[in-house]
């Protein structure tokens, strides 16, 4: 990867690697419930302890108030670990300190050792220099594989990696290259899915991506908003209409940047918002006032369908419609299915990612087939607001 250092060209034999990682599971009664983010740091953690590394794991977990608190614990974690790793992983009761020392003194070449919630210091959200030479003092290399944090200037996402010799770890390399090659230097023509709930949470990505794509495909509760700029009667549905200003310029200017914005022609038409609410499927000017739109309809999808078969680069970002309550995941389900089958055919790149994005997709059952999909949610956003990212900053060559 240019422009990166990368593990390619670090020397870790013997070295005291600290490694930042993302071990912020979700977990239900005391069980991580759902792996994923596990899963994707174990090559690098892997590679690190083959060549001869210590490894010594940074991560935060949850939202401590700045001090130790056992709710936020990273101790059940490193069990949890272990057991994916199939090696054992030690653990220190602080990220700094005699504990953190001790444990570390303990290493031999190619063990592991997982470090207390660095939230537990006021020092890590503030990136205190003090903090940052009291973590640098531990080790002699750092990696940053922890993409999900890259977009806040923490002590053991930015300062350390101004501190020590950095590098960027598989996954975070694996997410550098995937976004690059689908916003940075994307193969055109280049479309986006933006949906979701609301405009308001997604006004600078609208406004980035209008710049940077050829197609904006609009879907769930924010293309209401849009409908409704463009004059439309969308009944009960969810609609910001404070924004409808923001609406008609984001369309304006998108006519400027010769981006074609896509709404939806079609809807599927419920009185209730919950599963099996009774629907029909209306034309954008049929909807009745005691009705909200809860899906894009079929005219939307075969029309979303006809234009992913012309584009070689696909971003996505939220779903089509109300995609927990079934029937109206059908849009979502129908255009994911989609691109997972042109991603499949070679026909397309596809990246995914964001809040509900990867819970829309695994419900359609296609999350393995696109190209790739981050679990990074507020990171892989900023990323498409076109925002600098300090943490991938600090990894520049
Ligand atoms: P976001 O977190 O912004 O990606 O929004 C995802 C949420 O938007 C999901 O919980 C969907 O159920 C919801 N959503 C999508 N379309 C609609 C719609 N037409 N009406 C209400 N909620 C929707």
């Amino acid at each position: 990867m240019s422009g990166f250092h990368t593990l390619d060209s670090a020397d870790l034999k013997g070295k005291r690697v600290l490694v930042r990682v993302d071990l912020n599971v979700p977990v239900e009664n005391g069980k991580v419930s759902d792996a994923t983010r596990i899963e994707r740091i174990l090559p690098t953690l892997r590679e690190i302890a083959d060549k001869g590394g210590k490894v010594i794991l940074l991560a935060h977990f949850g939202r401590p108030k700045g001090g130790p608190d056992e709710a936020n614990s990273l101790r059940p974690i490193a069990a949890a670990l272990a057991e994916h790793l199939g090696r054992p992983v030690a653990f220190a009761s602080d990220c700094v300190g005699e504990p953190a020392r001790a444990a570390i003194d303990r290493l031999a070449e190619g063990d592991f050792l997982l470090l207390e919630n660095t939230r537990f210091h006021k020092g890590e959200e503030k990136n205190d220099p003090a903090l940052v030479a009291e973590l640098a003092a531990l080790g002699d290399v750092y990696v940053n594989d922890a993409f999900s944090a890259a977009h806040r200037a923490h002590a053991s996402t930015e300062g350390l990696a101004r501190k020590l010799p950095a590098f960027a770890g598989r996954a975070m390399q694996a997410e550098i290259e995937a976004l690059s090659k689908a916003l940075d230097h994307p193969t055109r023509p280049l479309a986006a899915v933006v949906g979701g709930a609301k405009v308001s949470s997604k006004l600078e990505l609208l406004g980035n991506l209008t710049k940077k794509v050829d197609f904006l495909i609009i879907g769930g509760g924010m293309a209401n908003t849009f409908l409704a700029a463009q004059g439309r009667r969308v009944g009960k549905s969810l609609c910001e209409n404070d924004l409808l200003a923001t609406a008609r310029e984001i369309l304006n200017n998108a006519g400027a940047n010769k981006c074609r914005i896509v709404l939806p022609v079609d809807v599927v038409v419920a009185k209730e918002f919950r599963a099996h609410s009774p629907s029909r499927v209306v034309g954008v000017d049929e909807v009745a006032d005691d009705e909200m739109i809860l899906d894009a309809g079929p005219r939307s999808v075969a029309e979303v369908e006809a234009l992913l078969a012309t584009v070689k680069t696909l971003v996505w970002n939220g779903p089509f419609g109300a995609f927990e309550l079934e029937p109206f995941d059908a849009a979502t389900n129908a255009v994911a299915r989609d691109a997972a089958r042109l991603t499949g055919e070679g026909k397309l790149l596809s990246v995914a990612g964001g809040g509900d994005t990867v819970s829309a997709l695994n419900h359609a059952g296609v999350a393995e087939q696109f190209t790739y999909v981050s679990t990074a949610g507020g990171a892989f956003l900023e990323w498409l607001e076109g925002k600098v990212l300090p943490g991938v900053e600090a990894l520049r060559a």
